[in-house]
């Protein structure tokens, strides 16, 4: 098996081989086909997320180093335990990496997404930055006939987590307005799609005025500069009043702020972007405003069916990616650290 690891946090990745893994159980392995290359596996290979006022949440203690990154697979089955039925060799599968300990009481009522001890493949289980992967069981693997490999991967998180958060706000109507902030690789999934999912109209904000233009080829309403001082003032305009609905794909204080404050009453912000540090909240407008705030990391294997029966029916408009050597994955998350990188990059150990 030929990956590229984490050896130490925050150096570069370095290639590593390793004998191939075989699969125990009801383990099913993989020959990896293509693997998404996503903002939280910077985030990982920095080893820590910044939770505000000088916290952080460490990952030394969470993970063992050497490890292999990456949590957006496609393969196909080359391998499987002794215990693994309904999975053929030669099956091209994505590989969902949400996985639960399979054990705990959340686990066994079906809401794997909530378990306190995740077992996520490319954050605890090796992943797909690398040749070979293992899948812990074969209910995780899911086809994705008639869509292209590369295309395919970026649904496992940037699909998926896009996916979840419009789901969030499926309540909203075709008159309410749904404010998208940060028209990155998973806020222009949902750019793209969110009219599959959400009635409202769009409005994407974004400081990057070529991010903004994609968003408007992609079904944007309206964008805004959210960087513009008047930006809020051309919020309220635009919505008049401010938007139902805001989904924050960022995650700084600023974004969060834009997002809070450009709610109308009883307006809903679903914060899913892990950039980090914290903000004030005013706890008497949130009941004077009778606000929501929801958390949403990444979506459920329901949901992930879900969104590949739309993808398969042709409802989910393709995302831009760009396949590049599995060997090139450090240059790769340095591109995306540097905000250099258009929709997805695709690693694929064959390319
Ligand atoms: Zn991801
Ligand atoms: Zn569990």
């Amino acid at each position: 098996m030929h990956c590229q690891q984490i050896i130490e946090f925050g150096q570069p990745l370095e290639a590593r081989d390793y004998p191939t893994p075989e699969p125990q159980g009801t383990e099913v392995l993989l020959k990896v086909s293509a693997c998404g290359v996503c903002h939280s596996d910077l985030h990982i290979w920095e080893g820590f997320f910044d939770l505000g006022g000088g916290q952080k949440l460490d990952l030394l203690s969470r993970m063992t180093l050497p490890f292999t990154l990456g949590h957006e697979v496609v393969g196909e089955v080359v391998a499987f335990g002794p215990d693994v039925e309904g999975v053929e060799i030669g099956d091209k599968r994505i590989v969902f990496p949400w996985i639960g300990c399979r054990e705990c009481a959340v686990c066994k009522a079906g809401d794997e997404l909530l378990c306190m001890s995740p077992q996520t493949v490319g954050t605890r289980y090796n992943g797909g930055y690398a040749d070979e992967v293992i899948a812990p069981h074969p209910k995780y693997l899911i086809p994705y006939d008639g869509v292209p490999t590369e295309l395919a991967c970026t649904y496992a998180c940037s699909g998926l987590t896009a996916y979840s958060a419009l789901k969030k706000l499926s309540h909203l109507k075709e008159t309410d307005h749904l404010l998208i902030i940060g028209a990155g690789g998973v806020g222009l999934s949902a750019v793209h799609f969110a009219a599959s999912v959400v009635k409202a109209k769009i409005i994407v904000a974004d400081i990057d005025p070529t991010k903004r233009s994609i968003a408007r080829q992609s079904g944007a309403h309206e964008t805004i500069d959210n960087s513009d001082p008047n930006a809020l003032a051309k919020l309220h305009e635009i919505t008049g009043g401010g938007a139902m609905g805001a989904i924050d794909f960022v995650g700084a204080p600023a974004t969060a702020e834009f997002g809070i404050n450009g709610l109308c009453k009883g307006g809903h912000l679903v914060c899913v972007g892990l950039y980090g540090d914290s903000i004030p909240l005013s706890t008497a407008m949130m009941p004077l405003m009778m606000r929501t705030l929801q958390g949403s990391y990444v979506g459920s294997l329901q949901e992930m069916h879900e969104l590949m029966a739309l993808v398969m029916d042709g409802k989910i408009a393709p995302i831009p990616y760009e396949v590049r050597p599995l060997d090139e994955a450090h240059k790769a998350l340095m591109d995306l650290k540097a905000g250099k990188v258009e929709g997805r990059v695709v690693l694929s150990p064959r390319a």
